[in-house]
């Protein structure tokens, strides 16, 4: 049994970044204003994320760590928002069969937190009553402990520990107002730190650079067809005078980090006909739409997704991005 559920949890779990995503999202559902995220070798001796979130009740850690456990019923009552939202309450407990996860929280009002750890599904040591600021820490040390295949393909501490990175500044640019930090364990200079703006343009020159923040453009659209549901885009995106080698696209759906291939690769080709010079460009984007029209069931770490009427809403993109593109270069 354990062997399937090891086998499981690394289908969720697929390398360190795929940690630190699923916990930095547990961190902001949780109402956090500040996220910190401490690495060593990767991700594979230790992923730490600490916030000041609400915490989680004693109660709860008993069975915070088995599968199918989640507190987000409740606020997501509509159950095609559940299966969308991947509210499968997996991430934790998978990434107590393939890692030791430590577990500190303290909720709102208690004179002390507690510390505990998970092994299999299940806690190992605890709780204990410790001292503890606001919110939780998650640390989960020895990733792929028991998958030596696994931790060979992952012997590039520097490949991983730069995903997780460039995830930690795409959350930094969509949620502003929280600050967030990532550095290496040791180190007392963080690669990423925001301390929480008002703006996404500030938050892009913070994390991205000067340079791109001065080229960037805004670009908004809606779907305003009454008979179907409301859909709404805003983003920012690079003009004439940015030149890369590598598209960045950064895309949030209803809040949620997600790549859309299909939606990419159809605004690089609005890039190519319209700035040929500059078809490599940076976008950051924004989608809001009903949730039960997002389809996140393609692929198992959640992140590609494909939306009810694609096609349609390509369109209505495309020509915006167009639009934008030809009234800056003229
Ligand atoms: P899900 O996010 O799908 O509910 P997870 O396995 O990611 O499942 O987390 C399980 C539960 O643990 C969450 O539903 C939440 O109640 C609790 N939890 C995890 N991380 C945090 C956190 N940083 N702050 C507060 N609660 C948390
Ligand atoms: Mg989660």
């Amino acid at each position: 049994e354990s062997v399937v559920n090891r086998i499981a949890a690394g289908e969720v779990i697929q390398r360190p970044v795929s940690a630190v995503k699923e916990l930095v999202e547990n961190s902001l559902d949780a109402g956090s204003t500040s996220i910190n995220v401490v690495v060593k070798d990767g991700g594979l001796k230790l992923i730490q994320v600490s916030d000041n979130g609400h915490g989680i009740r004693y109660e709860d850690l008993p069975i915070l760590c088995e599968r199918h456990t989640t507190s987000k019923l409740s606020t997501f009552e509509d159950l095609q928002t559940i299966k969308s939202m991947g509210f499968r309450g997996e991430a934790l407990a998978s990434m107590t069969y393939v890692g030791h996860v430590t577990v500190t929280t303290i909720t709102e009002g208690q004179l002390h937190g507690y510390r505990v750890s998970y092994r299999d599904g299940a806690m190992e040591n605890g709780p204990v009553a410790c001292a503890a600021v606001k919110g939780t820490q998650i640390m989960i040390e020895n990733l792929f402990y028991n998958m030596t295949a696994r931790r060979k393909t992952l012997q590039n501490s520097n490949d991983d520990y730069s995903k997780i990175v460039d995830l930690i500044s795409r959350f930094s640019i969509h949620h502003v107002k929280v600050s967030f930090s990532c550095r290496k364990h040791g180190s007392n200079r963080p690669d990423v730190h925001t301390v929480g703006t008002s703006s996404k343009l500030d938050a892009i020159r913070s994390v991205y650079g000067v340079s791109v923040s001065h080229d960037l453009m805004e670009v908004a659209a809606s779907d305003d067809n009454p008979s179907r549901s409301v859909f709404k885009m805003e983003g920012l995106i690079s003009n004439a005078n940015y030149v890369a080698k590598k598209t960045i696209m950064v895309l949030f759906v209803n809040d949620r980090l997600v790549e859309c291939t299909a939606l990419k690769r159809a605004i690089e080709v609005v890039y190519a006909a319209t700035l040929p010079k500059a078809s490599k460009p940076f976008i950051y984007m924004s989608i809001v739409l009903p949730q039960q029209h997002v389809d996140v069931n393609i692929h198992p770490t959640k992140r590609e997704v494909s939306l009810l009427n694609q096609e349609s809403l390509i369109d209505i993109i495309q020509s915006e991005v167009e639009s934008k593109l030809r009234s800056s270069n003229t």
